[in-house]
């Protein structure tokens, strides 16, 4: 086995976890992972993963890598195999999955025919509102990946499919059956892959070595509960390898049934409390403090919170059946948020006894109530020096605390923005800034 393989083994038997091995973190490269017929399957561990299957009439790749990271993808693949590319199939249209330009020149400097490039036709639509709203996405990517560091910058070069399909497709390329499933789940352009020849099942993002992505507090709406309903779909296939939109394969028909199976039923339960709740009339703030990921499930290797996290889950849930309106009337219609800071820092005695008390509650673990006091603090006296290293003392602090990568992210852009430096003290804890201590060492 490859270091990709021993890892994927020591996450599963717990010899390791994936808060020190995080699913977009390294080893990266290839790594055979299955051979049929003298026909070869490699695995890339990128940011986000790679699979190239051989046949008969060439390459079969899913998601071929990001636009920063496809280079290095097809050199490696370059290394292994000269097939010509027949089909590109991207996932979703997540900007780390459809970098495909090095095959592009290839064929062009080889007079070789363009790949046929199949996706999901909702994919169509992704690339356009990318387009219309490119800015915003440099900007949330900035604070989700890089807490705030460095400059935003968002993808412009989009390659669209050349074949699209809405249910289900299947296709047949030298001998090799491939299917192709649509599902809602982390985006509504998701599609997973099935080689039957092999019983190799590519999940894309629908399963990533983590909480599902079913919450981002920064980006468009994602499907809980039809997300569950695709994960039980693909276990009727009895597939044998796993291999994960991002984070390790996972070998043997058990291990990637119990990793569906169990997927399922955290999305479900998430699901299924918050409707709950929401069909007794509860307000959004009973329903994020009152339902909890199962315990045993949330224990599991492959669904800890590193990337997101079950509360971000029930907000996005909550959102896809309600409305924005929270249940908090004063909510409805708020008061500018400086208006607010004023009002209670001048009831509080000042800026500086507001951070004061932020920081015992922030020494005392009440950090929930330390960010409320030290933003409002911060925001009432943005010019005090004390104020502004307080508060983003307490800021960088949450995020010392947090385990996933979009809270962590948040927190980190706030202490940035209150004045603080947090990477002085955290350094490399958001995953891009890991990936580049890496980067600077390979
Ligand atoms: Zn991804």
């Amino acid at each position: 086995m490859g270091k990709i393989l021993d890892l994927a083994e020591d996450l599963w038997v717990g010899r390791k976890d994936t808060f020190s091995h995080h699913p977009f973190g390294v080893p990266r490269g290839l790594e055979l992972i299955n051979e049929h017929n003298s026909q070869r399957t490699w695995f890339y561990r990128g940011f986000s993963n790679s699979v190239i299957r051989e046949t008969n009439e060439g390459l079969i790749i899913v998601d071929p890598g990001a636009d920063f990271d496809v280079e290095k993808k097809f050199k490696a693949v370059r290394e292994v195999t000269s097939q010509k590319v027949n089909t590109v199939i991207f996932t979703h249209g997540h900007v780390d999955h459809i970098g495909i330009k090095p095959y592009l020149e290839e064929c062009e400097d080889n007079n070789w025919p363009i790949p046929r490039i199949i996706a999901h036709e909702a994919i169509l639509n992704r690339f356009d509102r990318y387009k219309l709203t490119n800015s915003w996405n440099a900007y949330i990517n900035l604070r989700q990946f890089r807490g705030d560091k460095g400059e935003p910058a968002f993808t412009k070069d989009f390659c669209y499919p050349n074949l699209t399909y809405r249910d289900e497709l299947a296709i047949q390329i030298g001998g090799v059956r491939v299917q192709l499933k649509h599902s809602r789940g982390e985006t509504d352009d998701h599609t997973w892959v099935y080689f039957s020849d092999t019983n190799i099942l590519c999940t894309g993002d629908l399963f990533i070595w983590g909480i599902p992505n079913a919450g981002n507090p920064q980006k468009v709406q994602r499907y809980a509960h039809e997300w569950a309903l695709a994960l039980l779909e693909m276990k009727k296939y009895n597939p044998q390898i796993l291999c994960p939109g991002h984070g390790v394969p996972i070998i043997s028909q058990e291990r990637v049934n119990e990793a569906l199976d169990n997927t399922a039923l955290l999305l479900e339960s998430l699901h299924t409390q918050t409707i709950s709740l929401m069909n007794k009339g509860a307000s959004l703030d009973t329903i994020i403090h009152t339902v909890k990921a199962p315990d045993e499930l949330f224990k599991k290797p492959y669904l800890k919170p590193v990337y997101d996290e079950p509360e971000f889950i029930v907000r996005n849930i909550w959102r896809l059946y309600g409305g924005w309106y929270d249940g908090t009337p004063s909510n409805l219609k708020p008061a500018p948020e400086i208006v607010q800071a004023n009002e209670i820092t001048n009831l509080a005695g000042g800026a500086v006894k507001l951070a004061d008390r932020a920081l015992e509650l922030m020494n005392a673990g009440e950090l929930r109530m330390a960010c409320h006091l030290a933003e409002w603090a911060w925001l009432s006296s943005p010019n005090n020096k004390y104020v502004s290293e307080i508060t983003s003392k307490v800021f960088t602090t949450r995020a010392k605390k947090e385990s996933s990568t979009m809270a962590i992210g948040i927190y980190l852009s706030a202490a940035r923005k209150m004045g603080g430096d947090p990477d002085k003290e955290m350094p490399g804890r958001t995953i891009m800034q890991a990936q580049d201590l890496k980067n600077q060492s390979e």
